[in-house]
């Protein structure tokens, strides 16, 4: 497999060309079909192995097609007050680090590149404030920790779930054993996703201990295909 047959969005693939990556990485090769094709997915995943570009240039080169139908709603900067605002992304990447989350956003940006999709980033230990402005200026991609997320959920309604299309829950193992088992199934949970043949859930991991196996019965479709 080779990027240019792929099935990727054009501005995808320049995209992909501006980040010098010439050939796709195996989980690439692997992912980008699977997620092509709609399905659900659990998928072993090392890093350095290439597994963010895995989900988020398929992801992104979907949604790049529709981009124009389904761009967030951006608030008009005239009416209201922008506390008002609730964002409504149709990507949502939970990572169970800061670091992490950061790494995905950067990617993000670059993947997103000369597209209507615009990403942003939530973490905890930061000024909320900063990232709620963030939030403001639109929405489509949000990548996030646990605690963050479910904090803008909960308060305010200054992130909601309701348009959310593909959902990724990054080194789902470290998520675990960090304790944030709770918070992921509150997250799957107030997305629907088990109940939505139209949405995408995917989750990364480097192993396949029971509990993740078990969120990957309770979140995935029934079908979901699983790469080792
Ligand atoms: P990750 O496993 O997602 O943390 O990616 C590890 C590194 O590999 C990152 O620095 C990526 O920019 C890079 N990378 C991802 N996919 C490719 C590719 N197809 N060709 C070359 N480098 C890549």
């Amino acid at each position: 497999l080779h990027f240019t047959d792929a099935g990727i969005h054009p501005v995808m693939l320049e995209n992909i060309k501006l980040c010098k990556y010439e050939q796709p990485t195996p989980i690439q090769r692997y992912c980008i079909p699977a997620i092509n094709q709609g399905y659900d997915l659990l998928s072993c995943a090392q890093t350095g192995s290439g597994k963010t570009a895995a989900f988020l240039i398929p992801i992104l080169s979907k949604l790049m097609g529709k981009a124009k139908r389904l761009a967030a709603p951006r608030p008009n900067p005239m009416v209201g007050r922008q506390g008002a605002y609730t964002a409504e992304p149709l990507v949502l990447i939970i990572a169970p680090t800061r670091e992490l989350a950061t790494q995905i956003f950067d990617e993000c940006r670059r993947f997103c590149y000369r597209s209507m999709l615009r990403p942003c980033v939530v973490y905890g230990g930061a000024d909320s404030m900063t990232q709620r402005l963030e939030l403001t200026k639109g929405c489509d991609v949000l990548v996030g920790t646990p605690g963050r997320l479910i904090d803008f959920l909960e308060r305010g309604r200054i992130v909601s779930l309701k348009r959310v299309k593909f959902i990724v829950v990054d080194e789902a193992d470290e998520m675990l054993d960090l304790g944030f088992e709770p918070q992921i199934r509150k997250i799957l949970e107030v997305s629907d996703c088990n109940q939505d043949d139209d949405k995408q859930v995917m989750m990364f991991s480097a192993t396949f201990q029971k509990p993740i196996r078990k969120l990957a019965s309770d979140f995935l479709a029934d079908d979901f295909v699983q790469i080792k």
